[in-house]
């Protein structure tokens, strides 16, 4: 793949061009999940520009680049200060999972309790499990009301064990987008001398403007008592480029149990706030840059925008025969569910065919499937339309009917060994139910998802490992 002789950076940006053509669009808001559009393109060029800025100041060393250590108090202020603790310490992390990952390695460094668990609802982001995973804990899932898909505090504090480090709230939660009960929460974990993180990935850059443009916000951040660290990502509703969030912590103590030093070795001296270690500066500059170029204003404006936009779209579907949204969306995200007659996974191709991205996820703990709407700033200039599509996409999948999985094919596959297949024997196997995995072609997604759908979640997990690995074959 590497050329002889070095090519033209018009000749790159050409060829990079035609790879992205089968992309889904990043702006315009007909993609509703992935990526957060403004709808002002001056406030995304403002962030690239700075991104350029301090590409290539490496953050492995804050003595070296005291730029980048005056920048991330700046970024992790604002956010401390929007969440109402302006002194809280923070990391300024590559994103959701990262900050997970540092407020599970500082509760579990803090207690330092052998066969840590932490206590998380079924409904809180897979992140926890990747940071239980590579941080050796065990995870305790608890389940959420099906009517409310909020955890109960009760049932967190039954949860807990004498190796129970960590409990988890979520503000909101991705797949409903509604807040669990945080004071509750926080009160049961305080009470048994427990940390608890606020997974305010999604909320916590949100749910404050949300609140000023007359949103009901209950208390979710570190003034509520108990609550002992939260996760806020900029690149989800902060608007900026990837590779931006922040954690905070109460004290100073326990974002220390978040670093990691290392003087085990005869090169330069290891300190990291992060689980990377060098690693560019260019997103905490897009971050700062896009929090300078909006401004309270501007995201008071974005939050009002979001906020009306959310309750058309709510009110829109709740109108479309066959459908139904999940709960009660407190902030702007939207889960909408199928019937009988109306499968959801078609729903979401047809939408694709008519040039929308809507988001299927699979069920889960007693959840339906459902498709998931992320509403942003952009929302709102289209919200009728994608209102059109998603009542043209819900009548195309009631003519289609439900997605038909093979009789017998879930079982046959919970019943493989999976890690004795090798790639090419797993795209046969698909092949020969119909799924074509080398095809360039967008696949008939709703075939796929349907057989996930009807096998448990390690199996699911186990075939998407596959999915990826041949993906990148
Ligand atoms: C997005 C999200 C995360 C994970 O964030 P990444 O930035 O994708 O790593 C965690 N929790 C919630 C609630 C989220 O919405």
């Amino acid at each position: 793949m590497l050329a002889e002789s070095g090519r033209s950076v018009g000749e790159l940006l050409a060829e990079l061009a035609g790879m992205k053509a089968a992309d889904l669009p990043v702006r315009g808001g007909k993609v509703t999940a992935y990526v957060y559009d403004t709808g002002r393109p001056e406030v995304h060029a403002a962030a690239q520009a700075a991104y350029a800025e301090m590409l290539e100041v490496n953050m492995l060393d804050p003595t070296a680049f005291p730029s980048m250590v005056a920048l991330e108090k700046q970024v992790v202020g604002a956010v401390a200060e929007l969440l109402g603790e302006p002194a809280a310490p923070g990391v300024f992390t590559s994103g959701g999972t990262e900050s997970i990952m540092l407020a599970v390695k500082a509760a579990r460094d803090a207690r330092g309790v052998a066969g840590a668990q932490i206590v998380v609802p079924v409904t809180a982001h897979p992140a926890f499990h990747k940071a239980a995973h590579y941080l050796g804990l065990e995870v305790v899932a608890v389940p959420v009301d099906l009517e409310s898909f909020q955890v109960s505090p009760a049932a967190v504090a039954e949860a807990i064990t004498d190796r129970t480090v960590l409990v988890v709230a979520s503000a909101p939660s991705y797949p409903q987008g509604v807040i669990d009960p945080v004071a509750e929460v926080a009160a049961v974990a305080a009470a048994r001398g427990v940390f608890c993180h606020v997974d305010a990935c999604v909320g916590g850059w949100l749910l404050p403007w949300l609140r000023e443009a007359g949103a009901e916000v209950p208390p979710f951040d570190l003034r509520v008592p108990g609550v002992t660290s939260i996760s806020c990502d900029l690149h989800k509703f902060g608007y900026a480029p990837k590779g931006a969030s922040v954690v905070l912590f109460k004290d100073a103590g326990l974002r220390r149990k978040a670093y990691f030093a290392s003087a085990a070795w005869p090169g330069y001296t290891i300190i990291n706030s992060t689980v990377q270690s060098s690693r560019s500066a260019g997103p905490l500059g897009g971050a700062w840059a896009t929090l300078g170029a909006l401004g309270r204003e501007g995201y008071r404006e974005l939050g009002r925008q979001t906020l009306e936009a959310t309750r058309l779209l709510v009110d829109g579907v709740r109108a479309i025969p066959g459908l139904r949204v999940l709960g009660e969306p407190a902030a702007s995200l939207v889960a909408i569910a199928g019937s009988p007659e109306v499968d959801v996974f078609v729903l979401a191709d047809e939408a694709r065919r008519l040039g929308w991205f809507l988001q299927p996820q699979l069920s889960y703990a007693g959840i339906p499937a459902n498709i998931h709407i992320t509403v942003t700033g952009v929302t709102l200039q289209g919200v009728g339309e994608m209102l059109d599509v998603i009542a043209k996409a819900a009548e195309a999948a009631r003519d289609r009917g439900p997605a038909v999985v093979p009789e017998g094919l879930p079982e046959l596959i919970a019943g493989l060994d999976l890690d004795a297949l090798d790639d090419a024997t797993f795209v046969e196997l698909a092949a020969s139910v119909g799924i074509d995995l080398r095809s360039r072609e967008q696949p008939e997604m709703a075939a796929v998802n349907a057989v996930l759908d009807a096998l448990p979640a390690a199996t699911r997990e186990a075939i998407l490992v596959r999915f990826l690995s041949v993906i990148y074959s």
